[in-house]
């Protein structure tokens, strides 16, 4: 059971909201919290739109062995839901999983729910959201999209797939009915997904074969059981898990400080990370990696290489040159003989928001991303009045909880719908939107994550996933809802649509 705290300053305090009809799209953790601190705040007119069959988000996709969270649970888990029941320090995704329906369930968000109700479009009418979903078109006064960057699996497109006589699957679409023991299993890439992936089916498969483009920068994972008397204490004196998950919250800051730029953060956690790979990855070929740290996503990790070391699983680091028949070819021309390959291929997490339809006062959404998806505070875009986006562009962490991220995000949203009851429909100030996103452009440039390729990057090569400083400094952003950043969408009825982007920077 999940005990429950104090939310802030988010309590009703006598305000009663009624009139406002508010939409969610998507029941993940971002879904969850901003549902649960506007019924918090008053409003009960909520429908949370989800398209699969039940909630959790990536939690609920991502079935591979081994999958389990790499921040802390005592940090990744929701400030006013402390969890005591957590088994490990890093649980593995069905406890996850189990403590977002039992939020749900605590939070008395059941009755909100609209399970197996994909949107597809959402039209903005000038006084309301048009969304439309295989049941037909309803109309609410309030959107707000929390759909995830990592919900969408990438599949590259390889010569030869449809020649391969095996079975093939994604990290997050994992068919469970098929069993590997004694099958020869291909994993390709090196992500977060395939380096907890792997380590959890060597001994089972007969053999695994790591198809790896890049090798990644690691850090131990300091896991741990939370056993009995632990979990016990953590009942009984709940003041241990908070400072648990303080504890965390400061060995993030350093991480967060080593991929934001300070010096000696780079150094401390580089010698960490150099360290483990010297002890734990002697003797193995194609470890090095060979980019800034921090460029792409640290993994944690404890038996990652050890893994690699096993005789039955081998590091490929030839390039994928096609798949055949009977497996996979690489660049060096050697063929792999693979049963079951795995795509450890990540996420489309640039296309925030597809494939839905979204038009707002201005033209579709696309338009206005046409040069990459920005928004103001990663939560309002101009243009899409009373649109606020959850885990939206430019609010993702590398080094720190996203749950974290969530919760400013739904502490600022339900201000906005404050606002919006009292005051009508409003907007994000084309000027204000395009200042902020010229400032974070401006400080990304200038970041690790510009030194090389990766999923935080459009092809244009525009950061759009990450937040380019502090968590602590994106939650004092977005505090407060500060109404002189808005107008009234009513006064912009009428006027044609905008013809830019012209101040915004690449
Ligand atoms: C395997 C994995 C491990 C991760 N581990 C960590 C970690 O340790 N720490 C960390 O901070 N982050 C981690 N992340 C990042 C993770 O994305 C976030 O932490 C967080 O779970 C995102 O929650 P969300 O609700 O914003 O998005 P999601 O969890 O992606 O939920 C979005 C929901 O929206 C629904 N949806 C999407 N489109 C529609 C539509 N059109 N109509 C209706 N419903 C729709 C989806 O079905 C989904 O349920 C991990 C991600 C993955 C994939």
């Amino acid at each position: 059971m999940i005990a429950r705290g104090p939310i802030g300053n988010l309590s009703t305090g006598g305000y009663a909201a009624a009139v406002t009809r508010v939409a969610i799209i998507g029941a993940g953790f971002g879904g969850i919290a901003v549902a649960h601190q506007l019924r918090q705040a008053g409003y009960r007119d909520l429908t949370i739109f989800e398209r699969a069959p039940e909630v959790g988000g990536v939690w609920r996709d991502n079935l591979y062995p081994g999958c389990a969270c790499d921040i802390p649970a005592p940090l990744y888990s929701y400030s006013f839901a402390p969890n005591p029941e957590w088994t490990r320090r890093f649980p593995p995704r069905a406890e996850i999983l189990d403590y977002l329906r039992a939020c749900v369930r605590d939070f008395g968000l059941t009755a909100h729910l609209r399970l197996g109700t994909e949107v597809v479009e959402a039209a903005w009418t000038g006084s309301a959201w048009r969304v439309v979903t295989a049941a037909g078109a309803e109309e609410f006064d309030v959107l707000i999209p929390a759909m995830g960057q990592l919900s969408r699996p990438v599949i590259p497109v390889l010569p030869g797939a449809a020649e391969f006589g095996g079975i093939a699957m994604h990290t997050a679409q994992w068919d469970a009915s098929v069993d590997l023991t004694g099958r020869r299993v291909a994993v390709l890439g090196t992500g977060a997904s395939a380096i907890q992936l792997v380590p959890a089916i060597a001994g089972q498969a007969a053999h695994v074969t790591v198809l790896q483009r890049t090798p990644p920068w690691t850090l131990p994972k300091p896991d741990r059981r939370y056993g009995r008397l632990r979990r016990a204490l953590h009942r009984r004196v709940p003041v241990v898990l908070r400072a648990a998950r303080a504890g965390t919250w400061l060995l993030t800051v350093v991480t967060g400080k080593a991929v934001t730029g300070s010096r000696l953060a780079q150094v401390v956690v580089g010698t960490i990370s150099r360290t483990q790979r010297a002890i734990q990855g002697r003797g193995l070929a194609g470890v090095r990696p060979d980019y800034a740290l921090g460029c792409k996503r640290v993994l944690f990790t404890g038996d990652w290489y050890r893994t690699l070391r096993r005789p039955d699983v081998s590091l490929v680091t030839s390039d994928v040159d096609r798949l055949t028949p009977a497996g996979v070819r690489t660049a060096d021309g050697v063929e792999h003989p693979v049963d079951v390959l795995v795509y450890g291929t990540g996420f489309a997490a640039t296309e925030f928001l597809a494939p839905v339809r979204v038009h707002g006062r201005t033209g579709p959404l696309d338009a206005e991303w046409r040069d990459g998806a920005y928004a103001h505070l990663g939560i309002a875009v101009p243009g899409f009045p009373n649109l606020f986006l959850m885990y939206g562009p430019n609010t993702n962490t590398g080094n720190t909880s996203v749950v974290y991220f969530h919760e400013s995000q739904a502490r600022y949203i339900v201000q906005a719908v404050r606002h919006v009851d009292a005051h009508g429909p409003v907007e994000v100030r084309r000027e204000v939107a395009e200042a902020f996103d010229a400032e974070i452009q401006r400080r990304l440039a200038r970041s690790v994550w510009t030194a090389c390729s990766s999923w935080y990057r459009t092809a244009t090569g525009r950061v759009v996933t990450n937040w380019p400083g502090m968590a602590g400094e994106y939650r004092a952003r977005t505090k407060v809802f500060r109404p002189a950043d808005y107008a009234p969408a009513g006064q912009f009825q009428g006027t044609s649509a905008p013809n830019g982007l012209g101040s915004r920077s690449q």
